[in-house]
């Protein structure tokens, strides 16, 4: 099957995705994500427990999600 700028296309975490680009040689294609994707862990102050002093504040591990994402894909 051919693939076209326009279809849909399976972005590397299994979302419904968009190509938006694809290589003369066909054999890379760019898609174009809108759902949520995991990016880092990040440590942010916990304001929820009791400060150890009063400029540190126990941290947390905050996931980091970044939107709409553009991937290449080898196929
Ligand atoms: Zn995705």
């Amino acid at each position: 099957m051919e693939l076209k700028v326009g279809d849909t296309y399976k972005c590397p975490e299994g979302h419904k995705a968009k190509i938006v680009w694809i290589s003369e040689d066909k054999k890379i294609i760019a898609v174009r994500c809108l759902h949520r994707h995991f990016s880092k862990v990040a440590k942010v102050a916990d304001r929820d427990q009791p400060a150890i002093s009063i400029w540190r504040y126990r941290t947390k591990e905050k996931k980091i999600f970044v939107k709409t994402m553009v991937f290449l894909v080898r196929i």
